[in-house]
């Protein structure tokens, strides 16, 4: 597949390839050069409903949701064989729609494939749970069931890690599901749902509808035939669906921004706190909810590592993503590379200073695109927005501290609660500043750090449940008790 070939593709709804009703499309753009990558449907409520629809009959009438465990699983475990062995050709999928370095891609479904396995794996680990009765004679156990009908919407930084921490689980728990992509990364979604077909998920089990939030996801958010919500993407929005979701008190999975510390206490190991400082922020041009965004470096070691880091900074290569040399890629959009602009200049006007970047690259082969120069800015306080918003661009903002106190109580003064990191050598200071810090992943000595098997969620504003890991599982269950009396003896207690 060549980056610059016009990809024409469908959305999918109970189990056939179909174009919007209008016959409305999408130019995907390829954020490198703006040039057109794909063209897919444009859907609205009506689509959104019939896949709705499909999938409310699929889990009523069955068979997905009643077949044995292990039988599902083998299908889920498929679907994660199916992402291997199209591992390239989805990676390059990936960085056509997002711009990030192909090399990132290639991890990122090398995590696709390892989700599938790992649901798989869990299917039918959970045989429910005997409890013990406080009644002679009687029984009781505990069982999760399927939730039912699940709408997955998800963002367009990570389009299918995202989509698959929702798809993989509710395949696995036994949910029918209509999926949502970002209307400007739809192209793996499309492909994996080509690949549930192809590992035999019957019809309207997986429907995929592609279309505007304020349409095909507020849809989603608000039928009554939607059991669960499942939502990964900006707090604004998350806040909408939370309302649209109240029609028929669906249950709810938010994965919400994050503006994540990262904080460097003096007696940290200098060089490898730097290179995830680096890391932390620069990765994917910082379009990442725990992007480690927020440095705080403590007094002792601060003018000596920002100068570093500013090194470090004006060495980011920007380039092509398909290109191995390339270290970081554009942004993903026009409206995107606006609002960035915008931080840096409210950031300025709050009296943080520049080190570095703060503008558009000048290189000729890099004007098409939405490319951002890596940017620092130090002398930063608590209050400022550029501290305390979501830039969710390559921007780094650095705070000085001084006490061990004072980082976490600064770390803490925020909204947001997804993850923080911090580095030191002290063993005891480690076991008090991740047991303070109020967010869902604290990373001791590293930073960015996820795998399936581990719960993944935000404190605060950052979210409500987990995605990832057992918990990941669960959201997708109902649980129920049922209790059974064995000794069918009369109460007498009424006409006695
Ligand atoms: P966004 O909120 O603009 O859009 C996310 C999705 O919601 C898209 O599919 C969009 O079409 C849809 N949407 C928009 N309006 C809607 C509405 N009214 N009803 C239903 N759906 C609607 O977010 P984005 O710009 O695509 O993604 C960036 C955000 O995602 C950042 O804030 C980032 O932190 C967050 N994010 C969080 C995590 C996490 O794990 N917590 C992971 C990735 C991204």
């Amino acid at each position: 597949m060549s980056a610059r070939e016009v990809m024409e593709k469908k959305m999918f709804v109970d189990g056939q390839w179909v174009d919007a009703d209008s016959g409305a499309i999408t130019d995907i753009l390829d954020p490198y050069d703006a040039s057109v990558a794909a063209r897919v449907p444009h859907a609205g409520r009506e689509e959104a409903r019939r896949a709705i629809g499909a999938a409310r009959r699929a889990f009523d009438q069955g068979p997905w949701p009643h077949m044995a465990a292990s039988e599902r699983a083998a299908v889920v475990r498929r679907i994660g064989d199916l992402v291997v062995r199209d591992r390239e050709e989805l990676a390059r999928l990936e960085t056509l729609d997002t711009g990030k370095t192909v090399e990132e891609s290639r991890w990122d479904m090398d995590d696709v494939s390892g989700i599938f396995h790992y649901f798989a794996g869990l299917a039918d680990k959970d045989g429910g749970e005997v409890i013990e009765s406080p009644m002679p004679d009687t029984s009781s156990v505990v069982v999760r069931e399927p939730v039912g009908v699940c709408g997955q919407i998800s963002p367009w930084n990570y389009p299918l890690l995202q989509a698959s921490w929702k798809l993989a689980p509710a395949l696995a728990a036994g949910c029918t599901v209509i999926m949502k992509p970002s209307e400007i990364t739809p192209l793996t979604t499309i492909k994996i749902t080509e690949l549930c077909e192809e590992a035999g998920v019957p019809a309207g089990v997986v429907n995929t509808v592609l279309g505007a939030g304020s349409q095909v996801g507020a849809e989603l958010s608000e039928s009554e035939d939607v059991d669960l919500i499942s939502f990964t993407g900006g707090i604004d929005t998350g806040k909408r669906i939370i309302r649209a979701a109240s029609t028929n008190v669906k249950k709810m999975a938010l994965e919400l921004g994050g503006k994540n510390p990262n904080i460097v206490f003096d007696d940290a190991d200098f060089e490898l706190a730097l290179d995830h400082a680096l890391n932390g922020v620069f990765f994917h041009a910082g379009q990442i909810c725990s992007a480690g965004a927020r440095l705080m470096v403590q007094d002792a070691i601060h003018d000596e590592f920002v100068d570093a880091l500013e090194a470090r900074i004006r060495n980011i290569r920007l380039g092509c993503g398909f290109d191995d040399k390339t270290e970081m890629g554009p942004v993903i959009s026009a409206e995107h590379l606006a609002k960035v602009e915008e931080y840096v200049d409210v950031a300025q006007k709050e009296g943080a200073r520049l080190r570095c970047g703060g503008a558009r690259p000048t290189d000729p082969e890099l004007q098409k695109g939405w490319f951002y120069l890596p940017t620092l800015f130090d002398r930063c306080e608590n209050d400022m927005r550029i501290v305390q918003e979501e830039v969710f661009g390559p921007v780094i903002s650095v705070e000085r501290f001084h006490t061990e106190e004072e980082a976490v109580q600064r770390a803490n003064a925020t909204v947001y609660g997804l993850s923080a990191g911090f580095w030191t050598r002290d063993p005891d200071r480690i076991h008090r500043v991740s047991r303070a810090l109020r967010f869902g992943t604290v990373w001791v000595n590293d930073f960015n750090v996820y795998f399936v098997q581990a719960p993944w969620g935000g404190y605060k504003q950052s979210g409500l449940g987990r995605e990832l890991g057992r918990m990941g599982l669960e959201e997708y269950t109902e649980v129920k008790h049922i209790y059974q009396n064995h000794a069918n003896k009369p109460l007498h207690w009424f006409g006695k």
